[in-house]
């Protein structure tokens, strides 16, 4: 008897109901053109805001750390201990933010699954937006609080169940910017509810930092409410081109975490190489606002040819730009003829987003120039011809 045949059978279901994501390989190195599966395709899939994934100088940088401080860390940093790296990282993402302290992790998706059974458990509450990232659900589940989800960016039915609440400690949570739609949380009536009924704050930034705020500080500079976040949680794997997660925050929070946060505790830590191109990055973009605004530019470009062809891009209000096709199979067969044209642009549907709201999600970058932005909105232009004819 195979034991393993429940995985054929789910297998054949995803496969059966057009779920089954085939992952592309990538044969180059991340940037506006890349080689996909062997064919150079424009690239309008990654995170890679700023276009530092591919930056002469975080590469330098980190192929110096290895000489220094070699290629593997050698164990988790609560018994083998940090690298002089983390500490300037964390001093410099700190800085960066406008908060007094932070912690680097391997990735967002730790921060977010270290740092919220970290702040609420048994007996305490966790409001969470709907729409709120996998990373955060996972940590949720992760916590003995009892997890409510109020409706998407909704500050009244927040705060009508952080009325209703009897928990101890209460902590809310939103992603700061949503990224399938590319929406911002309301986060200062969210402060407000949470202030008025003596919740703590937390918002992860993952989509906003090198994005929103003054030269990409995140969503808590955008909206001006710095000191009144309790919690920030960011990646280092997008707009800073890397891989890591970091949480931001008063410093007795992070002590606080270096005792309690299970990744930082169970998890090895990030190489020198990565976190020397972090460094790298956070220095970029503290220095210059240039990759912003062109990041902004591009975005109002081709949000602007893509309304003026007809797309519908729905609710976006950053460079995230959905295009909404609604039906899945359309948006598989819409995706699969831009990457015969040429244009690297991945459908995306249930579970990931609602039934019927299958899209093609664009990510505008600042490595992209006009004319990349130009023939990619007119390849869209002539596939939707061909679809739906
Ligand atoms: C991408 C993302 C993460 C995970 O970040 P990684 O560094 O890739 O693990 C967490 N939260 C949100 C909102 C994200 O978009």
């Amino acid at each position: 008897m195979d034991k393993l045949s429940f995985i054929d059978d789910e297998l054949a279901r995803l496969a059966s109901e057009g779920l089954l994501n085939p992952i592309r390989e990538i044969g180059s190195a991340q940037g506006a053109w890349i080689t996909v599966d062997g064919s150079r395709a424009l690239n309008l899939c990654s995170n890679n805001y700023l276009g530092l994934a591919d930056d002469r100088r975080l590469k330098d940088a980190a192929k110096k750390a290895i000489d220094e401080y070699g290629a593997g860390p050698a164990a988790v940093r609560s018994i083998a201990g940090s690298l002089t790296l983390h500490r300037e990282l964390e001093e410099k993402l700190a800085a960066f933010k406008g908060a007094p302290a932070a912690l680097s992790l391997q990735s967002g998706f730790m921060a977010n699954i270290g740092v919220i059974p970290a702040l609420a458990g048994e007996g305490d509450e966790i409001f969470s937006d709907e729409l709120n990232h996998a990373s955060i659900i996972d940590g949720c589940r992760l916590s003995k609080a009892k997890s409510t989800r109020y409706a998407h960016a909704d500050p009244d039915d927040l705060a009508t169940k952080l009325a209703a609440s009897t928990a101890n400690k209460k902590l809310v949570i939103t992603d700061g910017v949503f990224s399938m739609d590319g929406d911002i949380a309301p986060l200062d009536k969210i402060v407000d509810a949470a202030e008025k009924h003596g919740a703590m704050v937390m918002v992860d930034d993952a989509h906003g930092e090198g994005v929103l705020g003054r030269g990409g500080r995140g969503i808590v500079e955008h909206f001006g409410l710095t000191g009144r976040v309790d919690v920030e949680v960011g990646t280092l794997s997008k707009a800073f081109g890397v891989v890591g997660g970091y949480i931001a925050g008063p410093q007795k929070l992070v002590t606080f975490l270096k005792q309690k946060a299970r990744p930082f505790l169970f998890s090895s830590a990030t190489t020198a190489a990565d976190v020397a191109a972090c460094i790298a990055a956070v220095e970029i973009l503290g220095g210059s606002d240039e990759l912003v605004k062109k990041l902004w530019d591009n975005a109002r470009y081709f949000q602007d040819r893509m309304r003026g062809l007809g797309f519908d891009i729905g609710r976006t209000e950053t460079p995230i730009t959905p295009v909404m096709l609604g039906d899945a199979g359309l948006a598989r067969r819409f995706s699969a003829e831009l990457f015969q044209e040429g244009v690297f642009a991945q459908a995306i549907g249930f579970p990931t987003v609602p039934i019927r709201k299958a899209r093609i999600r664009c990510m505008v970058s600042a490595a992209h120039t006009r004319e990349d932005l130009e023939q990619a909105a007119g390849l869209f232009d002539r596939v939707r011809a061909r679809v739906s004819a």
